[in-house]
């Protein structure tokens, strides 16, 4: 099988790597959303964040919270979004789990998700709360 991430976490595909440890990887994204915008993913092959297994998970996770704050001091950002697109449906392109930072400034013009009128919620929850 040929992942385009796993070949970029071996070093076999370049890319602009800021972190690295024995679990996890971090690089910019080829497309950015704004200046910054990094990606860290499990160097173990998942297809999707949940798939991930619980240690991987754990350390991916641990890795943007350490890193989100780093890249956005140091592109004089002052803020910052955290993004998991899970599945295509939900924009996920690549297939190898990966999270998304996007260091965020007051003018920068980006919008965030609209929110609805919200309808039937109790439903809703009681039927995720039955799913669980
Ligand atoms: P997705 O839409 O799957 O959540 O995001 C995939 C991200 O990977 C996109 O933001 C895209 O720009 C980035 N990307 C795709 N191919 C490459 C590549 O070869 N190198 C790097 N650094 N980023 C890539
Ligand atoms: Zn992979």
């Amino acid at each position: 099988m040929t992942c385009l991430f796993c070949q970029i976490a071996k070093g076999e595909i370049p890319a602009q790597k800021i972190y690295e440890d024995g679990k996890t990887f971090a690089f910019l994204d080829i497309k950015p959303i704004s200046k910054g915008h990094a990606l860290v993913i499990p160097k173990a092959h998942s297809e999707h964040f949940d798939d991930m297994d619980a240690e991987d998970t754990h350390h991916v996770m641990d890795t943007v919270q350490r890193l989100a704050p780093k890249i956005m001091e140091a592109v004089g950002a002052s803020a910052y979004n955290v993004g998991v697109n899970v599945r295509p449906d939900a924009g996920q392109v690549v297939m190898h789990t990966h999270i998304h930072i996007i260091p965020r400034t007051a003018d920068d013009g980006l919008k965030s998700w609209p929110g609805q009128d919200a309808d039937n919620l109790d439903e809703i929850k009681d039927k995720i709360a039955a799913n669980l």
